[in-house]
């Protein structure tokens, strides 16, 4: 059997090997995040390939996309997916919202994540976090406050509250503590939202996975 590996091996010429990776057509959800660990070290390393930004790669992906993973990370401009990832146009189906936030985030965040598995078939979800999170630290510093913090703010810290809630207590540093909750109650939603992302998780044709961006290092690190 040719497998579309070497199908691509024999259609050769013209076809860099990074034209192939911008395809996630058919990758597994282990191999689009060994895929994405290994570009996270590059990028940690200083070792960046920087792959598919040149205009053939985005004019072969004009008439569809196929992107390997959802990335759900947080608006922190220091927390840039494709960067710390380093992976091209068309690789990752990224969504971004300060604090990573999926308990209560609504339709517009909830909808986006259903659109790529239902739609382009993408067999990973991440939920990304990251070190010195500002919408956790202000849902530590106001988790007991009765003050009303400005505009939409104080309803978006809101939602971060239960990550505080369930690792209060817990040993170690309480803001990391808190970060690492909130990605893992966000993996537990989307484990279990129905319709669409529960039944794939439960057959094992999508997988959810979390991890922690460390801002000093610049390695995720998989909860
Ligand atoms: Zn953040």
């Amino acid at each position: 059997m040719v497998t579309r590996r070497k199908f691509i091996e024999f259609a050769g010429i013209g076809i860099s090997l990074a034209a192939r990776r911008g395809d996630g057509k058919g990758r597994t959800a282990d191999e689009a995040l060994q895929d994405l660990i290994a570009g996270n070290q590059r990028f940690a390393k200083g070792q960046v390939s920087a792959p598919r930004r040149r205009p053939d790669d985005f004019r072969a992906l004009a008439e569809a996309q196929y992107p390997e993973a959802v990335i759900v990370s947080c608006a922190d401009s220091r927390v840039a997916p494709e960067i710390l990832f380093d992976v091209g146009v068309g690789d990752i189906f990224v969504i971004r919202v300060a604090g990573n936030i999926i308990g209560g985030a609504g339709a517009t965040v909830k909808g986006s994540i259903e659109y790529a598995i239902a739609e382009l078939n993408t067999p990973l979800v991440v939920v990304l976090g990251h070190s010195a999170c500002g919408a956790v630290k202000s849902a530590i510093q106001h988790i007991d406050a009765k003050d009303k913090l400005p505009g939409s703010i104080e309803g978006l810290v809101e939602l971060v509250k239960p990550a505080v809630s369930r690792s209060r207590g817990t040993p170690g540093d309480p803001l990391e503590n808190a970060i690492r909750a909130n990605v893992q109650l966000g993996v537990e939603r989307l484990r279990g939202l129905e319709p669409i992302l529960a039944p794939r998780v439960k057959k094992g044709t999508l997988k959810i996975a979390g991890g922690v961006y460390d801002l000093k290092t610049g390695l995720v690190t998989l909860l």
